[in-house]
């Protein structure tokens, strides 16, 4: 009888995910530490974020599963406890054994994306009339369909922009970026005095940023990608330094050639 009745209860799909403990102190130190390292308006005025598993979800009739949801407090909600977003995670996907802490980190830097600081219109941080910091949530920075993409290309600047992140990705997996390689890259836009005892000097990361950015220029000068050139102006600060630049990420003479 005890069971039936169990059977038909109604279930709740949310838990929240207290701070301490050993369930929780790992998640949040988690989430801190990625709030501490690219999400600093959080930081700047604490925000108060909580971690909740939602269960039960199941995938849409495209086979989409949500993996994560970021909801802010409204004020009502912040009146009843203290915090100004919760972010829920899919627990099925957090605790599946094939998913690794990079995807989750990755997960829960997405879900921080969403969580923003709310300036007013003369660009300070917003506040209620308690003094308290007023969030919003920021929306995605794309939204598209593959086939539309295949079909037309990248026909508008966000999707320059994913583009972009994406090669930025994909250069940041390389292990070396070659001097030789990096010399020929630079010379192929109209760079050609530096030389490679230079580029001996930079660090990996730096040549990786140097090698970024000329494939960029490149494909701006090739006219493959027409709103490149307003989104690679920045120099990077160790190849001004060697053209002799000042390094306030102003145009390069070779960039304008270009
Ligand atoms: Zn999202």
């Amino acid at each position: 009888m005890a069971k039936k009745r169990m059977a038909k209860a109604k279930a709740v799909n949310y838990i929240l995910i207290p701070q301490d403990g050993e369930i929780g102190q790992p998640r949040y130190e988690r989430l801190f530490a990625i709030v501490d390292a690219h999400h600093e308006d959080l930081s700047k005025t604490n925000a108060r974020i909580a971690l909740a598993w939602q269960l039960g979800l199941k995938p849409d009739v495209d086979g989409r599963l949500v993996l994560g949801r970021c909801r802010k407090a409204t004020d009502l909600d912040r009146e009843l406890a203290p915090f100004d977003f919760v972010i829920l995670l899919n627990r099925d996907f957090w605790q599946n054994a094939k998913v690794t802490n990079e995807q989750r980190n990755a997960l829960l830097d997405h879900e921080l994306c969403h969580a923003a600081v709310a300036y007013d219109t003369d660009g300070d941080l917003k506040r209620d009339d308690r003094g308290r910091y007023v969030f919003r949530v920021r929306k995605h920075d794309l939204e598209e369909f593959r086939d539309v993409v295949a079909r037309h290309g990248l026909y508008k600047n966000d999707l320059v922009d994913f583009e972009r992140a994406l090669r930025l990705a994909n250069l940041k997996t390389d292990v070396w970026v070659g001097y030789t390689k990096l010399h020929e890259a630079l010379k192929t836009i109209g760079v050609s005095s530096i030389t490679r005892e230079v580029i001996a000097t930079w660090s990996d990361d730096e040549r990786r940023e140097v090698m970024t950015w000329a494939v960029l220029r490149q494909d701006a000068a090739d006219g493959r990608t027409a709103d490149v050139i307003s989104l690679s102006q920045t120099v990077p600060a160790c190849l001004a330094a060697a053209l002799g630049m000042s390094t306030s990420g102003a145009d390069t003479p070779a960039a304008n050639a270009h």
